[in-house]
């Protein structure tokens, strides 16, 4: 897509840290990190949204993921990692071209978890969770 920066990214038009590549993906690190090391994964075409991917990139991603993790951690002698994306607007993806964000933890670094990305915490009943159970399950 024309006038999205991971695109141009990826076509080598504008600069990356890029620090892997294999046929479909691309890793680069984040310009404005949120711990040193911050990497973003990305498909090298352009895809919105996770359930836009074919299989085999979709497969190829998160394979890339899964071999940078340690690779992450390990360069920036980190603790840990939070691995995870913004998927969609209404999550708070500002660039709409699929990315895995791998963020190095630290202890004590005062991050948080995952789970506060979350808005309230709703109270469901035994029904809706019934309900919901029923309609991710078909
Ligand atoms: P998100 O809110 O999940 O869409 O996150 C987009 C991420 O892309 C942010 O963490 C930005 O810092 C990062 N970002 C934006 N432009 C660039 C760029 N040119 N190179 C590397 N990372 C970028
Ligand atoms: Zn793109």
């Amino acid at each position: 897509m024309s006038d999205c920066i991971f695109c141009a990214i990826a076509a080598k038009d504008i600069h990356g840290r890029i620090v892997h590549e294999t046929e479909h993906s691309l890793a680069f690190l984040d310009v404005n990190p949120l711990a040193p090391g911050h990497t973003l994964v990305v498909p090298k075409d352009h895809y919105a949204r996770l359930d836009d991917l074919p299989e085999e990139i979709s497969a190829d991603l998160w394979r890339t993921v899964d071999e940078l993790v340690p690779r992450v951690e390990a360069a920036v002698d980190a603790d840990a990692t939070n691995v995870g994306m913004n998927n969609g607007p209404a999550a708070g993806q500002e660039v709409e071209h699929v990315h895995v964000h791998i963020v190095p933890r630290f202890e004590g670094d005062g991050g948080s978890p995952i789970h506060a990305v979350g808005g309230t915490r709703p109270d469901l009943s035994d029904e809706e969770l019934d309900d919901i159970e029923a309609a991710i399950s078909n």
